[in-house]
């Protein structure tokens, strides 16, 4: 056609032959809990095939992982961390959730970039966090001044907890000033921005408790607080 053509969003696109052989009033079908058609899910890590899959709206993300051929021995299922950098890091516990965008919320993710991460045994999801973290306050665009500020805080909580130097309160700390970053967001990415570090104190609280009380990284990802003082690196 000679014409370039930018697609911004090729889920859309890729909707499109379902709703062509199937009709208009067939596609809803095609999906789980009153949701419409399908979706495209990023799955990498620890599974046998890392890949994209397309599957109906609302499957649990279990369903997601058995399409992506689970995860195989030696690796043991830790976490999943659905939706992006500015995702929820979500237990094993959870896989029962649906794929969607009410139950995701439900249980402190998001679809957002349409992404599983599967992590296994060997790491660390404070880490994760904190990374994660870092990452969405470097992302914000600056305009807002909680986000911008308040994001470079909660990242720094986070680093703080993995470099093994946390201050008094850093739960009850890193809890509020989330409150306040999601209550004063302009935008999503201010809003999911908090989700990981969240995410992990609603469902990761003993391995939190590890690096904060323990001064230990159960799997061995973050610098324990003695390695930290002696400037070990
Ligand atoms: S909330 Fe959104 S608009 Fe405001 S600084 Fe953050 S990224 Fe930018």
């Amino acid at each position: 056609m000679a014409a370039p053509t930018l697609i911004h969003g090729p889920q859309t696109f890729a909707a499109v032959p379902t709703i062509l052989s199937g009709g208009v009033a067939g596609f809803p079908e095609t999906a789980a809990a009153g949701y419409a058609g399908t979706v495209l899910v990023q799955i990498s890590g620890a599974v046998a095939h890392p890949g994209i899959a397309e599957v109906p709206f609302g499957v649990t993300i279990r369903e997601v992982l058995d399409v992506a051929g689970g995860v195989p021995a030696p690796h043991k299922l830790k976490a999943v961390l659905v939706g992006g950098p500015s995702g929820g890091i979500l237990p094993p516990e959870e896989l029962g959730t649906g794929f969607d965008h009410d139950s995701l919320e439900k249980a402190g993710a998001h679809v957002g970039s349409g992404s599983i991460v599967v992590l296994d045994q060997h790491s660390c999801v404070v880490d994760l966090a904190a990374v994660l973290t870092r990452f969405c306050a470097d992302e914000a665009c600056g305009k807002t001044i909680p986000c911008r500020i308040g994001l470079r805080r909660l990242a720094e909580i986070g680093a703080r907890i993995c470099e093994g130097q946390p201050r008094d309160d850093e739960i009850a700390r890193l809890t509020d000033l989330s409150v306040d970053i999601v209550g004063s967001a302009l935008c999503d990415h201010e809003r999911r921005a908090t989700l990981a570090l969240l995410s992990v104190v609603r469902y990761f609280r003993d391995e939190l408790d590890a690096h904060i009380v323990r001064n230990t990284c159960p799997a061995g990802i973050c610098q324990p607080k003695a390695e930290a003082r002696a400037g070990v690196s």
